[in-house]
C-alpha cells in the first residue's frame, strides 16, 4: 500500500518539472521537492528513526515543515506537528503523550521545547536551518549523501501522524490519523472543491493544524498542483501573492477572509484568477458573503474536526445562500447522522449530536482508553460532541458543542445561536455564553462579555436588545463584563473555565 509518503516521489516521475512549492522567493519543482523529502528520510534513519517512531516537529510554516512531513512518512514514522502557540508545559505534554524518539525545531522556539525534551528524555533534537558544529542543523544534515529514495511500505491502518485536538472543551487529544485516514480526506477534498492540476492554492493558515494539512497540502501533492506557502497570515501579502502568482484556491477561517476584505488593497487587487474559496471552523457571516459576490467570488463552507482529518462535510459554493448557515453535505466517501441522547437515530430536522463515519475518521486517541470507549458507539460511529440537524434534503446545520449546550427548565438553549445576537450589539467585541446552575430551572444562561474600552453595557441593555429577537427562556439572567475571554491557542474560548468560574453563580 503507498502511505502517503509516496507522493512527492510519485508526482517526481510523473511531473518532475512542475513547480510544486513557492517559498517567498524560493520555489521547488516536484523532483527537488521529492529530493528534500528522501534527504530527510535519510538524516533521520542514520538516527535510527524508523517505521512507527514519532517525529516532533515545531515551527511555522516553511517548505522543511512539509518535506519533513512527507520524508517521516516515507520511514513509515508518526509525524507530530506541535503548534507554535502552546506554552512550554503544553508542549512537554505533547512531546511526552506522543513518546515522540526526535524533535525538529525552530531555533526560535528553543525555550518552548527545552523542558519537554529534557523531562522527555528526546534522544534526538535537531534545528532545522544550518545549526553549529555540535549541533547541525536540518539544513546542513540534508546535504550529507543519501542513499537515495527509501520507502518504507506501510498498511492503510498504519498511524502517519498523530494530531492534537484544539483543547477548548479540556486538555488536548492526540489523535491518531492513518495514512488512509489522510489518503480518504485528500479524494474527498479532490472531488468536492473540484481540484485540478492547474490550481495554484495558497496556504496561509498554520500546517500544525489539521485543516491546512488534510485539505490544503495533502489534496494538492496528490492532484500535482502548486502550492504556494506562506509563514504566517498578513491580509496585505495574501493579495500581493493572489495577485502575484494567479492564485486559484484559498482556504481560511471567517477571520482571514474579513480581514482581506477590510485591507486598503482590497480594492485595488486584481482577484479573478480565485475560483475556490474554503472556509470552515465557523459559519461565514452574512456581510462577507456580500462583500466577495460583489467581486464574483463565492465560498465553499465546510465542517470537520481534528479526528475526522478534518474535512468531513461541504456546502457546495451555489447553494451557499438558499442553504444559508448550513455547513453542507457529507463528503463524498463520508456519513453523517444524528442521534438522540439514547444514540437512537432522528427524523430530520430535529437536533442531536451528529455522528460521524468514513475513511477519513480516525482510529482513536493516544493513551486514552476512556475516551475511546465513550467517543465511538457500538456500530462504529464516532460521536463529535456537536450537535446539529439535517434539513430535508440532508444538509448539516450545527447548533453547538454538547458540553456547551444549556439546559434550563428542560429547554435546551445553543449558546452559539443567542451569541450571534450578542454580537450584534454596539460595542461588543466578545460573547460566551455559559449555563450557571440555578435552584428553579436547573441552569440559567449568563452572557460573559468583552466590550470595546469606554463602553459601557449593562444587563438590562442586553435582555432588552434579545426580546422578541429570541424566546425568553434562551436570554441571559445576568451579564458580565470582563478584561478578557480564556481562549485556546487556537482562538475559541474556554468555555469550562468560564464555568469553573462563574458557575456558584458567584460576582
Ligand atoms: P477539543 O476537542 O480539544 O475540545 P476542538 O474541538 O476545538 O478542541 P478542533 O478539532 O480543532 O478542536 O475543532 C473542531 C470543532 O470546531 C468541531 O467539533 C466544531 O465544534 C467546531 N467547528 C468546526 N467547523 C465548524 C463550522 N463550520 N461551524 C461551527 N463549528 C465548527
Ligand atoms: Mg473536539
Amino acid at each position: 500500500h503507498p502511505g502517503i509518503g509516496a507522493w512527492p516521489s510519485t508526482r517526481r516521475t510523473r511531473t518532475p518539472d512542475k513547480t510544486a512549492l513557492i517559498f517567498g522567493d524560493a520555489s521547488y519543482t516536484y523532483r527537488e521537492f521529492a529530493d528534500a523529502a528522501d534527504r530527510i528520510a535519510a538524516v533521520l534513519a542514520t538516527k535510527g528513526i524508523g517505521k512507527g517512531d514519532a517525529v516532533a516537529y515545531i515551527g511555522e510554516n516553511s517548505p522543511a515543515f512539509l518535506q519533513t512531513l512527507f520524508g517521516v512518512a516515507q520511514l513509515g514514522a508518526v509525524f507530530v506537528p506541535i503548534n507554535t502557540r502552546l506554552a512550554p508545559p503544553e508542549v512537554a505534554h505533547v512531546l511526552t503523550d506522543s513518546g515522540a524518539r526526535a524533535v525538529i525545531y525552530d531555533p526560535e522556539l528553543h525555550d518552548k521545547i527545552a523542558p519537554g525534551v529534557e523531562s522527555g528524555g528526546i534522544p534526538h533534537v535537531i534545528p532545522t536551518g544550518d545549526g553549529d558544529d555540535d549541533e547541525p542543523g536540518l539544513r546542513r544534515l540534508m546535504t550529507r549523501p543519501t542513499g537515495g529514495h527509501v520507502d518504507v511500505p506501510v498498511a492503510p491502518e498504519d498511524p502517519a501522524a498523530i494530531l492534537y485536538t484544539s483543547g477548548t472543551t479540556g486538555r488536548a487529544k492526540g489523535a491518531v490519523l492513518t495514512h488512509a485516514n489522510l489518503t480518504w480526506v485528500s479524494l474527498n477534498c479532490v472531488i468536492d472543491y473540484d481540484l485540478v492540476s492547474s490550481d495554484v492554492a495558497l496556504l496561509i493558515s498554520p500546517l500544525f493544524h489539521a485543516a491546512a494539512l488534510g485539505m490544503g497540502a495533502l489534496p494538492l501533492v496528490l492532484k500535482g498542483g502548486t502550492i504556494v506557502l506562506e509563514k504566517g497570515f498578513d491580509p496585505g501579502r495574501a493579495l500581493a501573492l493572489v495577485q502575484q502568482h494567479r492564485i486559484t484556491m484559498l482556504s481560511g477561517v471567517p477571520t482571514t477572509y474579513q480581514l482581506m476584505a477590510d485591507h486598503p488593497d482590497w480594492a485595488g487587487t486584481d482577484l479573478s484568477s480565485l475560483n475556490r474559496l474554503t472556509c470552515g471552523g465557523s459559519a461565514v457571516p452574512t456581510r462577507i458573503l456580500d462583500v466577495y459576490e460583489e467581486r464574483g467570488l463565492s465560498f465553499t463552507q465546510g465542517y470537520g474536526m481534528t479526528e475526522t482529518s478534518p474535512g468531513h462535510t461541504a456546502l457546495p459554493a451555489d447553494r451557499t445562500r438558499d442553504k444559508q448557515g448550513s455547513v453542507g453535505l457529507p463528503h463524498f466517501f463520508s456519513a453523517v447522522r444524528i442521534a438522540d441522547e439514547n444514540g437512537d437515530v432522528v427524523p430530520r430536522g430535529t437536533v442531536g449530536e451528529i455522528e460521524a463515519r468514513g475513511p477519513n475518521v480516525f482510529p482513536g486517541y493516544l493513551n486514552l482508553p476512556d475516551a475511546n470507549e465513550a467517543a465511538f458507539t457500538e456500530d462504529g460511529w464516532f460521536r463529535t460532541g456537536d450537535m446539529g440537524y439535517l434539513d430535508a434534503d440532508g444538509y448539516l446545520f450545527i447548533a453547538d458543542r454538547l458540553k456547551d449546550m444549556v439546559i434550563s427548565g428542560g429547554e435546551n438553549i445553543y449558546p452559539a445561536e443567542v451569541e450571534n445576537h450578542l454580537f450584534d450589539i454596539e460595542g461588543v467585541t466578545g460573547a460566551a455564553v455559559i449555563g450557571v446552575p440555578d435552584p428553579r430551572w436547573g441552569e440559567v444562561p449568563w452572557a460573559i462579555l468583552t466590550v470595546q474600552e469606554g463602553v459601557e453595557v449593562t444587563t438590562d441593555q442586553v435582555r432588552a436588545h434579545l426580546d422578541g429577537r429570541i424566546a425568553r427562556y434562551k436570554i441571559p439572567k445576568n451579564v458580565v463584563v470582563v478584561d478578557d475571554l480564556p481562549r485556546t491557542a487556537s482562538g475559541k474560548v474556554r468555555k469550562a473555565d468560564l464555568r469553573a468560574r462563574f458557575g456558584a453563580g458567584a460576582e
